[in-house]
């Protein structure tokens, strides 16, 4: 076994991390999901996923057997949603093609949707203490800090290096599980890519960026390019307690959840409230702002009381979802920030008195619906409709 490997597997065994909720299992179904979860996520955040989601889904068959917009909603406020589509494809094809079983080895694992190279490996080593080379992100910021690795880890010179690192340092099988294990959480908890303690770390007196004060400057971030904007218009069509969603195509942002309806422009939106409700006039709102891995969504809010329903409610793919259960339903985290502040604000604002449910309302209805939507916040300084 190289030193470096024996070192993380005698620190594993004094410090490393063994409280998680899906550790101690060698069942590859929890394995996958803890996986795929911690892929660029918070441990603190997956531990409350997680076990909602085996509440649900407590094995592969019931996942798979379950519609894509159940997964979807209990993936909801994740992020990186593709993970979600290629979950539920992933738990398909073990059933359809696997009898329901994962695959033993890396490289069958590897062509599972969703699994790339170094998922895989962890399943194999975790579940059946398979010889393969973990390189997350963490392991990358481990291996290029330990081994002075100059570039950035992501261009695809310096992960192959880094991928033969990976391998070379690998023990005998039987100690794949402890070292994993370990490697993992050195890089989560001690080379940490903001402050990491070097004077708590196994492989301190081998490593090279420890020995020439290289530490900060490695690995090398990634090159900067300018992030785009894209700026949309949000539309907040609010009737009863309820207000209009609509079901996003199944790839793309936020693909398969539930977001607001959205338009290029202020003026395709306003044609859109017309359809929607003969007379209603759109109160824009503060712009907001969502931050992509490729671009920044900038979207401004236009929020509109619908008196009555039109035949927009009945489009395929829209539906009225109640504002009570927007913290359950399939959305997009933003879209539930901004949908939490109308429904406060709604709260706030004095109740409209009762109109028939069909025709248009009485003037004094509708002068109280107007100064609800005035009373949303923004909305009298910015009038566009
Ligand atoms: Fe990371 Fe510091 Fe350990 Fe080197 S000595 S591997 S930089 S924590």
């Amino acid at each position: 076994m190289s030193e470096f490997a024996q070192r993380v597997v005698a620190w594993h065994a004094k410090c490393g991390r063994r409280d998680l909720p899906w550790q101690g299992t060698r069942d590859a179904y929890r394995v996958w999901l803890s996986e795929i979860m911690l892929q660029q996520t918070q441990v603190a955040t997956v531990v409350r996923y997680y076990a909602r989601f085996l509440q649900r889904f407590p094995d592969v068959a019931s996942l798979a057997a379950a519609p894509l917009a159940e997964v979807m909603r209990l993936w909801a406020g994740l992020g990186y949603y593709s993970r979600a589509r290629n979950l539920h494809a992933c738990a398909r094809r073990v059933v359809s093609e696997h009898g329901g079983e994962f695959p033993r080895d890396a490289l069958a694992l590897a062509k599972l949707p969703g699994i790339g190279r170094s998922t895989a490996a962890a399943i194999a080593a975790f579940c059946f203490g398979a010889r393969a080379a973990i390189l997350d992100g963490n392991v990358k910021r481990v291996l290029a800090r330990h081994f002075a690795v100059d570039g950035f880890p992501g261009a695809s010179a310096v992960e192959r290096r880094l991928w033969n690192l990976a391998e070379e340092l690998l023990p005998q099988r039987r100690a794949m599980r402890a070292y994993t294990q370990g490697l993992m959480d050195l890089g989560a908890t001690v080379c940490t890519r903001a402050r990491p303690r070097c004077e708590a770390c196994p492989v301190a007196s081998t490593c090279l960026a420890f020995r020439t004060g290289r530490v900060a400057e490695l690995p090398a971030p990634r090159p900067r390019k300018p992030v785009p904007t894209r700026r949309v218009h949000t539309l907040i069509a609010v009737h009863g307690d309820a207000v209009l969603v609509e079901r996003r195509a199944p790839t793309g942002v936020w693909g398969g959840l539930l977001a607001l309806p959205q338009f290029d422009s202020a003026a395709a939106l306003h044609a859109a409230v017309r359809t929607l409700a003969d007379g209603a006039r759109a109160r824009r709102l503060p712009a907001r702002r969502h931050a992509f891995t490729h671009f920044t969504l900038a979207f401004t809010p236009h929020v509109v009381r619908v008196a009555r329903l039109a035949p927009r409610a009945g489009e395929p793919g829209a539906e009225w979802l109640p504002l009570a259960q927007i913290e359950t339903a399939a959305l997009p985290t933003p879209i539930r920030a901004l949908l939490r502040d109308v429904r406060a604000a709604l709260a706030l604002a004095p109740a409209p008195r009762k109109h028939r449910s069909e025709g248009r309302p009485s003037s004094q209805s509708w002068r109280t619906t107007q100064r609800r939507c005035d009373d949303l916040p923004g909305t009298r300084a910015s009038p566009d409709g």
